[in-house]
């Protein structure tokens, strides 16, 4: 069993990797956010001690995600190996990530330069309102202004993607993630990839490391 888990800045393009990975290696992302839904529309008894904390829009705690976490990855919808989408976001969440045991665990961190170069990605970051696929007006333009090459949905900024909302962003990007490149670097399992460089170019790399 392989764990890939993708750090990086906002915008650095984990989703849009992360979704190539899946497709082309067959194997399966996991949305922390998607089992958490999952788990409360399906009553179970994680899913009934998480209702209340969703209900009040309260941050569910590490050991719980992992614990939901575990479930899914040991379960037979998983076979090969996984990818941890937005997961872990702190240190602790990290650390808890690493009592469930692969056969191998990859962490790429895709790296897209100084703090001016990630504001300027989110800031011209384009979103399809129907598909949700993510395009960037200066790295990833779509071909045709404004619309979706994937299904011809209408593209729109995430309302999060603001001058205000990033610099907020960024700086508990910086806070919280550093610590955990720090730890899986010392754990020995950490891959720097530049992200700044064309996606083709960043899926190459990637699939050199996973070969
Ligand atoms: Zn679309």
């Amino acid at each position: 069993m392989l764990r890939i888990i993708f750090l990086g800045a906002p915008g650095a393009g984990k989703g849009t990797i992360s979704d190539i990975i899946e497709k082309k290696y067959n194997y399966k992302k996991i949305s922390t956010g998607d089992l958490i839904r999952a788990e409360v529309k399906s009553n179970s008894i994680i899913g009934e001690k998480l209702r209340p904390i969703v209900d009040k829009g309260e941050l569910v705690s590490d050991d719980i995600i992992v614990e939901i976490v575990k479930k899914r990855v040991t379960s037979k919808y998983i076979n090969k190996g996984y990818i941890m989408d937005g997961f872990p976001r702190n240190i602790n969440q990290a650390k808890e990530l690493s009592k469930i045991e692969v056969d191998r665990e990859v962490v790429i961190y895709l790296k897209v330069g100084n703090e001016e170069v990630i504001f300027n990605r989110l800031l011209s970051r384009e979103i399809c309102k129907n598909c949700e696929a993510i395009f960037n007006t200066k790295n990833k333009p779509p071909k045709v202004e404004g619309v979706c090459d994937i299904c011809g949905g209408i593209l729109e900024k995430r309302t999060d993607d603001n001058e205000g909302t990033i610099e907020e962003r960024l700086r508990v990007y910086i806070e919280v993630t550093k610590p955990i490149i720090k730890y899986y670097e010392d754990k020995g399992v950490l891959y720097r990839v530049d992200a700044s460089i064309s996606i083709e170019e960043v899926f190459k790399k990637i699939g050199e490391i996973l070969n």
